[in-house]
């Protein structure tokens, strides 16, 4: 059996919902589990409704989910016989209804809860997931549902669950293989249920995280990611338009461009694929026929070291200055401790005699850490600020690479640089208004010959 994943964009309308049966249909005979997120933007409506819910305002927290209501509607109605539709109202009705549900209580709370930030914006992906099987069969494709949240067994950390692994592939086992048998089955990502059974979230982009899980845990043969773009390239389109396609990356460096801001796969994305040596491919729905970029176990051998270039805009970095002349033995650890306890990861690290600087992209509790901090050091935060990542495997033993990095940068302002410990990362501080040119040069520097056993 073969997963296959369609983002937010590959499942945002009737028109695109008709493309994916068709690619679905295609590989029918592959034994297709399909993971769907939510329809276009209707997560982060969801939570703009919640918001309001929040604020006070549910008359306008209500209106939201109707027009979403409407929209889900519109879309699929549009490929369903006449006869079909009482069916397309029944999911409605009992979605929305749960819907309102959430945002009356997220009212009555007066907060969104991280319980009822999983509860409100599960809804995105319990419609689609829905209402695609529910067209597939008018689309020639025979379809199976199958409730995320009966399979996909988390620990309750609300809004960024992990999964209970063993748990998990022996639901996904006994589930999946009885519904394959008749047809394709549609399941949504992002979403799944703690062992007490409260709906929890894998967190924002958590779909390709659903797909991997679902197919280390049956042992797929391959774990299609289909989205908008024809698959990993060697700069970030939203940031340097005109990147070209990698035919082939590792694993590992997969790992490292998606942790440093390729938002075409979800960080976590990669382990349970790692751990089963299953390859994962990027597609796009747009453009099926496009081979798209196939992910794998092995080193990928090129004439190019660097293999793409990623990037993190909004990055905050932290200067923290011990008050001492020296950092004092125990220094860092209590640094990092505050970090910990307001639960705020840090990306990026370098040291001096006296100072530490770090780079965080979750300021949620900034001002709680900072007054922290300043009881042993002298704290500046700079907000605005991108972080810029050369990934490779062959970074770390071919010569040259930094000095060309530097060369490309050389009138640019640079406020912090690090080789990642994996070796197979040079990352750099810029600030957020440098990005472009910075991204520009240096991807002219590293990819204006290339290697085409490895790029298209
Ligand atoms: P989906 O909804 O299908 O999950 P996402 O928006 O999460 O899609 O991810 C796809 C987007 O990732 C692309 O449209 C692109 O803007 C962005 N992206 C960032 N870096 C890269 C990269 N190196 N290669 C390809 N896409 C990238
Ligand atoms: N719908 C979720 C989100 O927007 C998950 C996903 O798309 O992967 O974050
Ligand atoms: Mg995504």
């Amino acid at each position: 059996m073969i997963v296959m994943k369609f983002g937010g964009t590959s499942v945002e309308s009737a028109a695109a919902i008709t493309r994916v049966a068709a690619i679905v249909k295609a590989r029918l005979e592959r034994r297709p589990l399909v993971v769907v997120s939510a329809m276009g933007k209707t997560t982060n409506r969801l939570l703009a409704a919640a918001e309001q819910a929040a604020a006070g305002n549910l008359a306008d927290a209500l209106t939201g989910a109707q027009e979403l209501r409407e929209f889900h509607r519109s879309e699929i109605a549009a490929l369903l016989p006449e006869d079909r539709h009482p069916a397309l109202d029944a999911v409605l009705d009992r979605e929305f209804a749960s819907l309102e549900a959430a945002l009356l209580a997220v009212n009555q709370a007066a907060a969104v809860t991280p319980a009822l930030w999983d509860e409100t914006a599960s809804h995105g992906e319990r419609l689609s997931s829905a209402l695609v099987a529910l067209a597939f069969p008018a689309l020639g494709v025979p379809a199976k549902h199958l409730d995320a949240r009966q399979a996909l067994i988390t620990d309750t950390r609300h809004t960024m669950a992990l999964p209970l692994y063993s748990r998990t592939y022996a639901r996904f086992r006994e589930l999946a293989p009885p519904l394959l048998e008749q047809g394709a089955v549609v399941m949504g990502g992002f979403i799944a249920s703690s062992s007490a059974g409260v709906t929890t979230t894998l967190g924002r982009g958590g779909s390709d995280f659903s797909a991997a899980i679902a197919g280390a845990g049956l042992d797929a043969g391959e774990i299609q990611i289909w989205t908008d773009v024809d698959g990993m390239l060697t700069c970030d389109p939203r940031v340097l338009p005109g990147g070209r396609r990698i035919r082939t990356v590792s694993f590992d460096e997969a790992a490292e461009m998606a942790y440093f801001g390729a938002k075409v796969l979800h960080p976590a994305t990669v382990q349970p694929a790692m751990e089963k040596n299953i390859p994962v491919r990027i597609l796009n729905s747009r453009n099926p026929e496009v081979e798209g970029t196939l992910i794998v176990s092995r080193q990928v051998v090129s004439g190019n070291p660097v293999k793409s270039i990623a990037c993190k805009r909004g990055i905050t970095v932290v200067h923290i200055r011990s008050l001492r002349m020296l950092m004092a033995h125990g220094f860092l650890r209590r640094i990092f401790e505050v970090f910990d306890r307001f639960r705020t990861p840090v990306d990026m690290v370098a040291t001096s005699e006296v100072s530490v600087s770090l780079t965080i992209d979750q300021t949620h509790a900034l001002d709680d850490i900072t007054s922290e901090l300043a009881r042993i050091a002298e704290v500046s935060v700079v907000a605005g600020q991108s972080i810029i990542c050369l990934v490779g495997d062959a970074i770390r033993d071919t010569p040259g690479v930094a000095s060309r990095a530097f060369a490309a940068l050389r009138d640019i302002n640079i406020a912090m640089i690090s080789q990642g410990a994996s070796r197979r990362n040079l990352s750099v501080v810029v600030s957020d208004d440098a990005l472009r040119g910075a991204v520009e040069r240096l991807h002219e520097e590293f990819f204006s010959t290339l290697d085409p056993e490895v790029f298209a």
